[in-house]
């Protein structure tokens, strides 16, 4: 009996050990569609992201219009959905600070949101909760790209 009741434990640890080597997970093709930006984010920003993959999908939990699924023992297997419809509508340099955000959060230590507004009520930062809109994406890229570049 005494023996037994050794075994379950051992059989517990080789069912843990097995499964280090078994994590399934989920990612989504890469559409071309992204490629563009993600060269202008490694020129602008110096990180390396073409290993991680963008594709669209056609439902995203409430109001979100992309996220980053990230994975904290595996930050390679990252990757970003983007909302279909959303991106139909979309001008491009809504569509570049989107992708820019979610690489924040995807590629630049899972990066968390900045709520913060400057004194013109535009964002100080691309890593806002919401989408900018066009007139402060215009007027702050510069001080949005050198803020992201700071936090590297
Ligand atoms: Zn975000």
């Amino acid at each position: 009996m005494k023996q037994f009741s050794l075994l379950i434990p051992l059989i517990i640890v080789i069912i843990l050990n097995g499964c280090q080597h078994c994590v399934q997970y989920n990612t989504i093709e890469n559409d071309i569609t992204f490629d563009n930006i993600k060269e202008d984010f490694y020129s602008d920003i110096g990180i390396d992201v073409s290993h991680i993959n963008i594709g669209f999908v056609d439902e995203l939990k409430g109001e979100a219009v992309a996220n980053c699924v990230y994975y904290p023992i595996n930050a390679s297997k990252n990757f970003i959905k983007v909302k279909r419809s959303w991106w139909k509508g979309a001008t491009d340099i809504l569509r570049k600070a989107l992708i820019y955000h979610e690489l924040g959060h995807c590629a630049i230590l899972y990066y968390d949101h900045i709520n913060n507004l400057r004194p013109d009520r535009c964002p100080v930062s691309l890593m806002h909760s919401y989408v900018i809109n066009s007139y402060c994406l215009q007027r702050h890229w510069y001080e949005y790209i050198t803020q992201l570049e700071g936090l590297k």
